[in-house]
């Protein structure tokens, strides 16, 4: 069947797309549309109208053709026929009108949509821009700051927010068809003009002076690093300043420019890897899940909290465990005043809340999870403890439910001999603030069973997390390397550094908080605490250490206490440089013998990532990741690893692996190969081949 058909229904030509599952804009339906509108000009229609069939109108490109060379006829091309009609033309938007989609609207005379349809244009988010006269129609339309807007934060709007703007003219009532039709036939009666929105022109003294300067310098702040924003101001403001066909060409210039950017390279690798990380390599598509319908949580803290109220969003009541009423009234306390916070900045409504809350049951008894589908064990970092907590869950949980740790360190193999059923056991490692931050490591054990992997896997999808799988070591997959990084980045602090340029050097490559700050944030008895349970060999060198020690045992546990690396504005939290710390860092450097220089920004950057690159390169060798996609999806959503540059195991990619390799080995012949880890077996195998992850991951596929 042709996922583009044309009818004449009375005086409304009607273009209807059908190309499940949501109308992507394929070559077939360009074509589809082009061919039914040069039908539309010779029939007896007076109008004509653009429709889609199932969930959603156009939502956007197709994915699959990305990358690709072009396909005739061009987005471009389509636009100019449906501008160009001699009858008006009306979308008539429903479900999601992203990217491509809406610049299908935008070309059109006149734009309709039912109340729950949303429109959008998204393209920053991938590092590009509009490139089908979006960033020309779109001010045109709604206005420059709207339009500016829209396009810079890449969020949709609603049909109302749209309608209100003037994006759309006019909101249907539900029925999409029937409404739309009788819009197209009241144009009709209207003899409403051919409205194109390219012979609207801004008017550039509305525009307040040194807008685009302000709005360039605004968007920058927030881009960290990412260059589409910027060209998108650029973009609007040739929209102002400029005639339509000149401001297009602009457009695609930019848009050529951004789309062969390594960052858009970068943003688009991401998008993939995130679709590609739900995936279990060696699991069957129809694996079975087991269904989740009811969850405890053990441990009502930090974690716990935050974990309950993932389930308790999705409508899953979960019973919480705490050891004595107290803790489970402070567990409880802290979960509905987080709801509140929520509720007063508008992103819920109270009976959301209350709705949310009712969900919730405490305990302190073990009986109470006789029938849970689920059990999340979030309670202090402590294996002994961790054991007793699921050799009771061992007592008391129905056969089949799975019994799973947020342990950010623990071996998930030692917690399940605890229990007599090692198939249940799995970790499930969020990451803080536990109902915010997107990933979700799972972890599968040695015997833990497929579909319980498989459960946990699509269980993030419920959640709204991004899950990658991880297997069993230290730390996992992300906390692993993370030891790499702030071992790097205490390493610079005690050779020379301090934690301001640390922290600069890093926030400037576009990390959203540099190491150090990190520390002070998560707080630095968390790692001290992790420590004590180690041997000195399991500690490793002093150096990376130790200066944590002395602030802790000094009493600065980083923000909770108001100071750690840095001291804390009481009012403002701002993060201010402490001579105190430069004399701790000094007195301990003196101690280990260490003699301190200059180091400098490009040294801290590439000791730091590459230290994450090399020990991701270790944990895909070791089997612990499945791709190296899935390390960058960690780093990008569990660590706030900036999205133009991919991941750091792209970055490498991109940075070149015998570049990367070449100064790990110089790092490690200039410093030491105790204080720098030797290279990854694999990354000098990649490097001497010269090849890339991405081709490693191509033949591990
Ligand atoms: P927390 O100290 O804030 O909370 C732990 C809670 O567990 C406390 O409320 C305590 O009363 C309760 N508890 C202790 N023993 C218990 C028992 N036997 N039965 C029931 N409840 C018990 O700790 P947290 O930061 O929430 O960490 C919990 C787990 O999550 C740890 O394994 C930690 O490694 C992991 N984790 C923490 C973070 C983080 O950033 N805080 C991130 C990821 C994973």
């Amino acid at each position: 069947m042709s996922v583009v058909t044309y009818q004449l229904q009375g005086d409304v030509g009607v273009i209807k797309v059908n190309n499940p599952p949501v109308n992507a804009l394929s070559q077939a339906v360009r074509q589809g549309l082009k061919e039914s509108l040069a039908q539309a000009q010779g029939d007896a229609s007076k109008a004509v109208l653009v429709i889609c069939e199932g969930r959603t109108f156009i939502a956007g490109a197709d994915i699959t053709e990305f990358g690709k060379p072009p396909k005739e006829p061009s987005l471009p091309d389509v636009l100019d026929a449906l501008e160009n009609s001699q009858k008006p033309v009306i979308a008539a938007i429903h479900g999601t009108a992203l990217g491509g989609g809406l610049e299908v609207a935008l070309a059109c005379h006149y734009r309709c949509a039912v109340p729950s349809a949303k429109v959008g244009l998204p393209e920053v988010k991938l590092g590009i821009l509009p490139g089908g006269g979006g960033t020309q129609r779109a001010p045109r339309l709604m206005g420059v700051e709207a339009a500016l807007d829209l396009m810079t934060s890449g969020n949709p709007i609603s049909a109302k927010k749209a309608a209100a703007s003037g994006l759309v003219d006019k909101v249907l009532g539900d029925d999409l068809e029937k409404e739309a039709l009788a819009y197209a036939n009241e144009l009709i009666a209207q003899n409403a003009p051919l409205k194109r929105v390219r012979d609207i022109n801004i008017d550039p003294a509305s525009i307040p002076e040194g807008f685009f300067e302000k709005a360039r310098k605004q968007v920058n702040k927030r881009a960290r690093g990412q260059i589409a924003p910027d060209r998108i101001v650029s973009c609007v403001e040739a929209a102002v300043s400029l005639p339509m066909d000149e401001g297009l060409k602009k457009e695609r210039e930019l848009f050529t420019e951004l789309v062969q950017s390594p960052q858009s390279a970068a943003m688009r690798h991401a998008f993939f890897a995130e679709r590609e990380a739900a995936k279990v390599k060696d699991l069957p598509k129809d694996t079975p899940t087991r269904d989740v319908k009811k969850v405890a949580i053990i441990g009502g803290g930090t974690m716990g909290g935050g974990i309950a109220m993932n389930f308790m969003n999705a409508g899953i009541p979960v019973t919480l465990l705490e050891i004595n009423d107290e803790a489970l009234q402070r567990g409880i306390g802290i979960i509905e005043k987080n709801y509140k916070i929520t509720a007063s900045k508008g992103k819920m409504t109270e009976e959301q809340v209350s709705k949310c809350m009712g969900l919730l049951n405490g305990t302190t008894n073990y009986d109470d999870l006789s029938d849970v589908d689920l059990v999340i064990e979030a309670v202090f970092e402590n294996i002994d403890i961790k054991k007793q907590v699921f050799s009771k869950l061992d007592e008391v949980c129905k056969p089949g439910c799975i019994l799973a740790s947020n342990t950010s360190y623990q071996n998930i193999d030692e917690i399940a001999t605890a229990t007599k059923r090692p198939q249940d056991v799995v970790g499930m490692h969020f990451f803080s603030p536990a109902n915010v931050m997107k990933l979700l490591e799972n972890v599968r054990g040695e015997k833990t069973a497929d579909d319980v992997v498989a459960t946990v896997m699509k269980l993030a999808k419920t959640i709204n997390k991004v899950p990658v799988l991880a297997r069993v070591c230290y730390g996992f997959i992300g906390n692993r390397m993370l030891k790499s990084y702030g071992r790097e980045a205490q390493l610079c602090l005690i050779e020379g550094a301090t934690p301001k340029q640390i922290d600069d050097a890093l926030e400037k490559f576009g990390m959203a908080m540099g190491p150090i700050a990190m520390g002070d944030l998560a707080g630095l008895d968390i790692g001290y605490k992790a420590r004590e349970g180690l041997s000195d060999a399991e500690k490793g060198d002093p150096k990376s250490y130790k200066i944590a020690d002395v602030l802790v045992e000094a009493g600065r546990l980083g923000q909770k206490t108001g100071k750690g690396y840095y001291k804390y504005d009481p009012e403002t939290r701002a993060r201010l440089e402490d001579p105190e710390v430069q004399e701790i860092i000094e007195k301990v450097a003196k101690d280990l013998g260490v003699e301190r220089r200059e180091i400098s920004e490009q040294e801290i950057v590439d000791r730091c990532i590459f230290g994450l690159v090399n020990e991701g390169a270790k944990v895909l060798e070791e089997g612990i990741a499945q791709r190296p996609s899935d390390i960058d999806i960690v780093y990008l959503y569990g660590y706030a690893f900036p999205v133009a540059k991919g991941g750091p195991m792209f970055y490498a990619d991109q940075v070149g692996l015998d570049k990367v390799y070449a100064r790990i080995c110089e790092f490690r012949d200039k410093i030491g190969s105790e204080t720098w880890a030797e290279p990854a077996k694999l990354l000098e195998k990649l490097a001497k081949e010269g090849k890339s992850f991405g081709d490693w991951a191509k033949e591990n596929a």
